[in-house]
């Protein structure tokens, strides 16, 4: 009973965030805003949209130029100038994958065991039947040069890279992701270097429902694809017993570019509309799932930011301005699109912040910025630690994929901080679907973006850079 009353105390304490006290001595518009997105459903309802009615948006389909439309259209009813800005991107069109294995140590007569595999985009197709061939199993790209050409030739490789669940368990997820996903994006191109006649990565991520997870690699001229972590665990046992065959069909590939769009849409009536906060995630996603955590989260925070910001009547000295960018995940041709069409402008964004990592509850920030930046947001720490929302963690990377040449032009640059620890189980794969997404924590995400964006876009001078 004790125990159950002082509980409840303490969580009605830390959620009644409007208390006297805090009022009197927290920013007041900081934490109307914090409330007002910890009150309401827009991000979710854009997010539902975005993920449900138009689904899977990978670049230059037709769900994408829904996708750019629908924000587009949802930002003017907000009151923001909105411009459709023109990128062009690559298209990827993915078609017939499967995997068996034809021969095997212990193979029942007239047996083959199926394979689950998916292509990768970058992937040269094999012929409508196929192909056939040997598959050697290697560790990494050492193990592969130390095999040397004559075992590599014409046979197809398997690069069994075991993404680390005990890092991503401990909340190092991002650096697990990136020590397995160097062989998504360069296995290939080293395979086919050794005259292999196709490239297959064990699936990076955490997923241990059998669910392989794509993405981007380097074209290399091969077919390339990812199987299963457990098929990929599979393949490694029997070829440690004796020669493994397979047949793989992947007839995905590239087809020409097209033209695309970023949605930048402004808030009105700053005093300073030439100076810039970009509020961001990116709209386009992989096909296999619907991208509701990459990113379709991060496009409905930044969407709500401009929503609380108008509901509140504020007015803040500095333009935010909502960017849903195009082609994050295939080539970065929208970022790349914004820089040369906005870099003389670049002295005027006074900061930019993007969401790239789901939307679980976020801890606080990555931020480029320079050190002396730090005591600025204060404010932003104190209203959001309620929320366990404080951190700022300073990096010397580029916290966001398509703020990355803002952030090195020396635009302060800030990611949310989600708590990845299951992010990297469902990311690219057939399984990051709106489900996943809790609403509550979605709000956090909002209250995350909204006020960070706020005070960068109204603090009496811009943070130094
Ligand atoms: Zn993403």
């Amino acid at each position: 009973m004790m125990v159950g009353a002082f509980f409840f105390s303490a969580l009605a304490f830390a959620q009644t965030p409007t208390s006297a006290v805090e009022a009197s001595a927290l920013p007041a518009d900081l934490v109307r805003l914090r409330d007002a997105a910890l009150a309401d459903d827009y991000a979710y309802r854009q997010l539902a949209h975005l993920t449900e009615n138009i689904g899977a948006r990978p670049e230059g389909s037709p769900q994408a130029q829904a996708g750019v439309e629908y924000v587009a259209d949802e930002l003017r009813k907000l009151g923001l100038k909105v411009r459709l800005e023109e990128c062009r991107v690559p298209q990827w069109l993915r078609a017939i994958e499967s995997a068996e294995l034809v021969q095997f140590p212990g193979q029942p007569p007239g047996s083959v065991q199926k394979i689950i595999v998916t292509a990768l985009a970058g992937n040269s197709p094999t012929p409508p039947e196929g192909i056939t061939g040997e598959v050697v199993v290697v560790n990494d790209f050492d193990e592969l040069k130390k095999l040397g050409r004559e075992k590599v030739a014409g046979k197809i490789v398997l690069f069994n890279v075991v993404f680390d669940k005990q890092k991503a368990a401990a909340g190092l997820a991002g650096e697990a992701y990136g020590e397995a996903v160097v062989y998504r994006g360069q296995g290939g191109t080293a395979a086919a270097e050794m005259g292999a006649v196709a490239s297959l990565v064990r699936s990076v991520g955490g997923s241990d429902y059998r669910l392989p997870h794509t993405g981007w690699s380097t074209p290399a001229g091969i077919p390339q694809g990812a199987v299963s972590s457990e098929d990929a665990g599979l393949i490694a046992h029997l070829a440690a017993e004796g020669t493994v065959r397979m047949r793989l069909t992947l007839t995905s590939q590239n087809a020409p570019q097209v033209t695309s769009y970023n949605v930048v849409g402004d808030l009105q009536g700053s005093q300073n509309p030439e100076q810039v906060v970009i509020v961001s995630g990116h709209l386009d996603s992989w096909d296999l799932g619907t991208g509701a955590l990459d990113d379709a989260a991060g496009v409905a925070v930044a969407m709500q930011t401009a929503h609380l910001v108008q509901q509140l009547h504020l007015h803040p000295r500095r333009t935010i301005r909502v960017v849903a960018w195009m082609d994050e995940e295939d080539g970065g041709t929208g970022h790349e699109a914004y820089t040369k069409a906005h870099h003389a402008e670049f002295s005027n964004h006074v900061a930019a912040i993007e969401s790239d990592l789901g939307a679980a509850h976020p801890f606080g920030f990555e931020a480029r910025i320079k050190p002396e930046a730090l005591p600025l947001l204060k404010p932003v720490q104190d209203v959001l630690s309620n929320l366990g929302t404080n951190l700022i963690h300073l990096t010397s990377r580029s916290p966001g994929a398509d703020i990355q040449a803002l952030a090195e032009a020396g635009v302060p640059a800030f990611g949310i901080m989600q708590d990845a620890r299951t992010y990297f189980n469902y990311h690219h794969s057939a399984a990051d679907t709106l489900d996943k997404v809790d609403p509550r924590q979605l709000q956090e995400n909002a209250a995350a973006m909204a006020v960070l964006a706020y005070e960068l876009a109204e603090m009496p001078q811009p943070l130094p850079r």
